[in-house]
């Protein structure tokens, strides 16, 4: 199986290319074509499994695609992706820049360390992802009401470490600002914890392990 055959854009197959990545993982393969239906996931895989761009390739194409399809609308964010620490943050913006280089594609990090103003300024100036840590992003969304209704796709990258550094009602606070989006989890462990959170987020989830 190759990327084209997960239903990519050339565009984007062009940037895998450049970015060294000839074949799909095997994560890539059974999580990216569901997730460019627009289904809601549950995916066990660890680091070094390729699960970062198991969400960030269906993201970058369905961006790009709403994008030219309402070439008018404020460029308000399309999706955001919320993981545990600020490293991991750095690390997935970071492959996002790579993945949607030359398409309409900016990404917001919204992390705890750096001013909230440049991160706001960011938002305001548009962006498509908005990557950051939900205690941060919280404040940034009670303090200056971002703008998140047209966020598509909600990623939970780690989930099984963000409920261990207790980030569960800060998580359900920022889902309730978003509009029915599609959730992809994506966890290390699937526990009972894990499991009851993606429940109360999507009615039904496609699991996928390798
Ligand atoms: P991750 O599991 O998302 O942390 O990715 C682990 C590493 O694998 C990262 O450095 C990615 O850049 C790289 N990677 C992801 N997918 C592929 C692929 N299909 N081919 C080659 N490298 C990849």
């Amino acid at each position: 199986l190759s990327f084209h055959s997960c239903g990519l854009p050339p565009k984007l197959l062009l940037n895998l290319q450049t970015a060294g990545y000839e074949f799909p993982t095997p994560i890539q393969m059974q999580a990216i074509p569901v997730a460019l239906t627009g289904k809601s996931m549950l995916v066990s895989a660890a680091t070094g499994s390729g699960k970062t761009a198991s969400f960030l390739l269906p993201i970058v194409s369905r961006s790009a695609s709403f994008r030219s399809e309402h070439p008018s609308e404020q460029r308000s964010p399309l999706a955001l992706v919320l993981a545990p620490t600020r490293e991991l943050c750095v690390q997935v913006e970071h492959q996002a820049k790579i993945l949607g280089k030359g398409l309409p594609f900016k990404t917001a990090l919204v992390v705890g360390g750096d001013p909230m103003s440049g991160q706001l300024y960011r938002i305001q100036q548009g962006v498509e992802l908005i990557i950051g840590t939900p205690g941060r992003l919280l404040g940034l969304l009670t303090k200056h009401a971002i703008q998140l209704d047209y966020v598509m796709t909600f990623v939970l990258d780690e989930v099984d470490c963000m409920l261990e550094r207790g980030f569960r009602d800060q998580v359900m606070q920022i889902f309730r600002a978003l509009s029915q989006p599609q959730v992809l989890l994506f966890s290390a462990t699937l526990s009972r914890e894990v499991e009851k959170v993606g429940g109360s987020l999507a009615k039904e989830m496609v699991s996928v392990s390798v």
